[in-house]
């Protein structure tokens, strides 16, 4: 399996090595590692300099930043290309934590800038779309947006499914469990539209613990259990998608 969602930077991540041991040991062989701020990138690059075969990863700026200055470093960075990314994300929009209506176009102006940008450097995108499910979606059918994964949607199922027609990816987070409105999801959409996340060190499948790579096994059977089909086959598709998706050649 691959986890496509995960904070390896998080400060709470002292023990990476013991992590990626534990995740290989439930059958996790990779972790796509999301970044969310210009202040993780040394140790992002640490990382996937340590553990080249099991991180792979996505450079992002969390969408709650509504700098100019944190913007174009962000840019720079992505268009050197020094490092090897896989997509980039997160980024997207956050109507959780900003309300404010003009602090909302801004971070709408700077999400579709980065839609571009993903574009033109041939980048899949990954999406944070806090309380801005269909508000997100909207500006990313308007930008021609098309290598798309929407990671832990909070949105309406109807919505997401119309995603899916238009071939966007949902990752579904370990939180499944007990969240009913990620199951709603998992029912509606089809096993070839998803991938398993486990947007650690939060979401945990038990609230409040410290998540882990290796917990992509209860997303897993949690969305066997709600498709009636195999854990196997649930591994199999959402495992071929995410290395479709970010065109990881090695497998
Ligand atoms: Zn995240």
């Amino acid at each position: 399996m691959i986890d496509v969602h995960a904070h390896l930077t998080d400060s709470s991540f002292t023990d990476v090595d013991q992590v990626l041991d534990r995740a290989k040991s439930q059958g996790v062989e990779r972790v796509i590692m999301s970044t969310t701020g210009l202040g993780e990138f040394a140790r992002a690059l640490e990382l996937i300099g340590l553990y080249p075969d099991r991180i792979s990863l996505t450079v992002g700026l969390d969408p709650t930043i509504l700098s100019t200055y944190e913007y174009r470093m962000f840019y720079g960075l992505v268009n050197q290309r020094s490092f090897t990314m896989v997509g980039i994300g997160e980024v997207g929009l956050d109507h959780y934590y900003i309300k404010d209506h003009a602090e909302r176009e801004l971070q709408e102006s700077f999400f579709r800038t980065t839609i571009c940008l993903a574009r033109s450097m041939g980048l899949p995108l990954v999406i944070h779309s806090r309380s801005a499910g269909r508000h997100a979606l909207e500006v990313l059918y308007s930008e021609g947006a098309d290598r798309v994964l929407m990671h832990a949607f909070d949105g309406k199922a109807g919505d997401a499914l119309k995603a899916v027609k238009e071939g966007y990816f949902f990752s579904i987070p370990t939180s499944v469990v007990y969240s009913e409105q990620k199951q709603k999801l998992v029912r509606h959409l089809p096993l070839e539209a998803l991938m398993l996340e486990t947007d650690s060190p939060v979401l945990a499948p038990v609230r409040g613990d410290r998540n882990e790579p290796a917990n992509l096994i209860y997303s897993a059977r949690k969305i066997a259990e709600i498709k009636r089909v195999p854990v196997e086959t649930v591994m199999e598709v959402t495992t071929r998608n995410a290395i479709q998706f970010f065109k990881l050649g090695k497998y």
